[in-house]
């Protein structure tokens, strides 16, 4: 395991963003990690592929990049199977294997950059699937104790993107294994949500299987979101608020054209994109950065920008949906 000193994080985030740690160590086994902590460098910080990140300054003490791999059917039933795979595997490339051995249950959730150790951290989820509908348990070591422990499903405490990883166990535990439950033969197929139904309908595909809905969501993703190897970005930089009916209420009189959805009848979530482009960020550029031109809920990096600068255009945006809509937006995205 070879350790690094100064290291440029640039290429290990997806904004692109240029910051260098002051230890760097990949690693690819469990003794590789208990080799880095007994280093005894601090803070730690624990690196996936980097496209849920923000990195706003250099970061004094070791970033640990989780590079353990593996994946395989562990158990099989009549209707299921049990997957166990290791937290460094590509999160795609994994999607990819599970439509190639025809396995149900991740095929919405297509091209999401990073890796699987990092899905459960904020829940991970689209086109109405989340990572909770399929995760079965995991296995994390304790970064105080060195101690393995394992979390079933409702240890883990996931809600719409959070888990207890980004709330009271925040960068205690490094996730080395995750296992899931996924369907074998009768699969659930899920088009209802987003553009899905219209894209197969385009390709005049009738009784879609995992395999179409999967390559839908691709060819979705590929024409709206910006490809990070082009243009650096995190994804969704904002949560979608969710607010209480009777503020939704009063919302509606002032903006009757507002997007929502209502998830029960107390709670309507808005999208936040409708929100930042009903404030005029859509495809505005501020210096190095900006809210990109087909969906301003994504910020990028134009080339040059630092974490400062995105942070700062987070905070104006933030402001402005504050001040025109009385909705606060939450960040998704890690800021270090
Ligand atoms: P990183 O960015 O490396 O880390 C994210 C957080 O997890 C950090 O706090 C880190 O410390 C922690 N972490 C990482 N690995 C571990 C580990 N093994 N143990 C403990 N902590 C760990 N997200 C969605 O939910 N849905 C989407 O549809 C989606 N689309 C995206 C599209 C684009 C173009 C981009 C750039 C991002 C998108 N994201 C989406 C966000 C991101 O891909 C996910 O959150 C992903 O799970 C992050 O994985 P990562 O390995 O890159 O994590
Ligand atoms: P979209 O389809 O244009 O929809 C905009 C927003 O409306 C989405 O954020 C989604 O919320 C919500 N929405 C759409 N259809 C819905 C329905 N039937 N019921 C409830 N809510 C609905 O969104 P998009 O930007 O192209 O993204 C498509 C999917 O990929 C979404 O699920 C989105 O979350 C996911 N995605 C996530 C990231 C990320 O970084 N987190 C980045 C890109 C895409 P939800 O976000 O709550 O699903």
């Amino acid at each position: 395991m070879q350790i690094h000193s100064n290291y440029s994080l640039k290429a290990h985030n997806t904004f692109g963003i240029e910051a260098k740690a002051e230890k760097f160590v990949a690693i690819k086994q469990l003794a590789d990690l208990r080799e880095a902590l007994a280093l005894s460098i601090k803070p730690v910080y624990l690196l996936g592929g980097g496209s849920n990140l923000l990195l706003t300054q250099n970061l004094k003490g070791l970033v640990i990049k989780n590079e353990i791999k593996g994946k395989a059917i562990v158990r099989r039933f009549k209707k299921s199977v049990y997957v166990e795979v290791g937290a460094g595997e590509n999160w795609h490339e994994f999607v990819m294997w599970c439509i190639e051995k025809d396995l149900g249950g991740v095929e919405n959730l297509s091209l999401i950059p990073g890796t699987v150790g990092a899905a459960p951290i904020q829940n991970i989820g689209a086109y109405g699937v989340e990572l909770m509908d399929c995760f079965h348990a995991l296995e994390a070591l304790n970064l105080e104790t060195g101690k393995l422990q394992r979390f079933r499903k409702k240890d883990c405490q996931f809600a719409y993107r959070e888990s207890i990883f980004k709330k009271d166990l925040k960068g205690k535990y490094c996730i080395t294994k995750v296992w899931l439950k996924l369907s074998i033969g009768m699969h659930k197929i899920r088009t209802k949500y987003g553009a899905i139904l219209k894209e197969l309908e385009q390709q005049n595909i009738v009784k879609p299987n995992i395999r179409d809905v999967s390559e839908a969501v691709i060819q979705i993703r590929s024409t709206k979101l910006p490809d990070p190897a082009k243009l650096g970005n995190s994804g969704s930089f904002f949560k979608n608020p969710v607010i209480p009916q009777q503020q939704f209420t009063a919302l509606q009189k002032r903006f009757p054209a507002i997007i929502f959805y209502q998830l029960s009848d107390q709670q309507v979530k808005i999208p936040a994109g409708w929100l930042i482009e009903q404030c005029g960020w859509k495809g505005k550029k501020v210096g190095q950065t900006g809210a990109h031109r087909n969906q301003a809920l994504v910020l990028v990096n134009y080339g040059k920008a630092t974490g400062q600068e995105v942070l700062q255009l987070a905070k104006d945006i933030q402001q402005s949906v504050l001040e025109k809509f009385g909705v606060q937006l939450n960040r998704e995205v890690n800021a270090w």
